[in-house]
């Protein structure tokens, strides 16, 4: 497609964005409650930061993935962001017998995924799960013993939670 004057907007906040890899314009898709930039040549997608989750639930979300646990080397990486054309960098995710190459940008927090790779985040979402969840009862337990807690604070738990996954 060549631009032009028609071009036609499919949601007045949200441009279109080019597949990174093909160059194909993508369609705009509504997943969960989030609408998702689809490559109909190659079939990648591209989430917004957020929109992982906003999809697919927490089980594809970024804390969920993004750990030690499954902490793959970050490398440089030869496309630009469709949404900021920053630089993105690739990522391995891995664990156990899972693994994939995921690509974000650290400007603007946006994740590209090849076809298939969600599934494949997913799977490793639903297994790191259980160590995630103990971590956040040992968190719980932790601050217990330091007294009186608001547990309504989701920020201080993840930062507690922090100190435990240290990385870098
Ligand atoms: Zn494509
Ligand atoms: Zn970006």
């Amino acid at each position: 497609m060549s631009g032009g004057t028609g071009v036609s907007k499919v949601n007045t906040d949200n441009k279109i964005l080019e597949c990174p890899r093909d160059k194909t314009t993508m369609d705009q898709v509504e997943v969960g409650e989030a609408h998702l930039d689809r490559c109909g040549k190659c079939g990648g997608q591209f989430f917004d930061s957020g929109e992982m989750f906003a999809a697919f639930g927490v089980k594809a979300d970024p804390s969920y993935w993004d750990r030690e646990e499954a902490g793959g080397a970050v490398k440089d990486h030869s496309f630009a962001c469709p949404r900021c054309r920053k630089h993105m960098l690739a990522q391995d995710v891995k664990y156990e017998k899972d693994s994939v190459e995921i690509d974000r940008c650290g400007h603007c927090g946006g994740v590209w995924l090849d076809k298939g790779e969600v599934e494949t985040i997913m799977a490793i979402g639903e297994k790191i799960k259980p160590i995630l969840d103990a971590q956040t009862a040992k968190a719980k337990e932790e601050l217990d013993k330091m007294g009186d807690v608001d547990f309504g604070n989701a920020g201080l738990i993840a930062r507690f939670l922090g100190l435990f996954s240290k990385k870098k």
